[in-house]
């Protein structure tokens, strides 16, 4: 999101040359620059103590499709805690370790993927309303179980150059 408007005073936004960024919106009441806003969001791939891949089917939105666990960060949090929590809330697993395999950029929704294995301390799955089922796989049900071409895809495949 390129900022139009002051988000602490309200006051329009003029263009300025700031260093080697280019042209950025810049508010002259609050002196200071507003560089483009986005959403940051985790998405993990469990991984069980028996190397089988934990995938999940959302219970809103596309329910059809196994996907991972993702979620939007929160202030104040690292990437790594992010991946932690969510997989928390959303499955009830406990993780001993997170690894921060690539990053994608999600152009339909422009947000920034981070993309992580997640290894599991336990398999019993406490899952969270917003998950309809929770399904351990091994690597080959895995790949084709998620949409061809999809992030997801791309994490699935990561996991078997771990
Ligand atoms: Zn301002």
């Amino acid at each position: 999101m390129r900022f139009r408007f002051c988000p602490e005073c309200g006051s329009p936004c003029t263009e300025r040359q700031i260093g080697d960024e280019g042209l950025i919106p810049f508010c002259d009441g609050c002196s200071r620059p507003w560089f483009e806003m986005f959403s940051t969001c985790v998405l993990s791939v469990v991984i069980g103590r028996d190397g089988r891949r934990l995938l999940i089917r959302q219970s809103y939105g596309d329910t059809a499709r196994y996907v991972g666990v993702a979620g939007y960060m929160k202030c104040g949090e690292t990437a790594e805690q992010a991946a932690a929590r969510e997989i928390a809330e959303e499955t009830g697993i406990a993780v001993s370790g997170v690894r921060l395999l690539f990053s994608a950029w999600h152009a339909p929704r422009g947000q920034l993927m981070l993309c992580f294995a997640a290894f599991a301390e336990g398999e019993a799955l406490t899952l969270s309303g917003e998950v309809a089922e929770g399904k351990w796989f091994t690597q080959e049900e895995a790949e084709a179980a998620v949409r061809p071409g999809s992030i997801i895809a791309q994490l699935v495949k990561a996991l078997k150059n771990l």
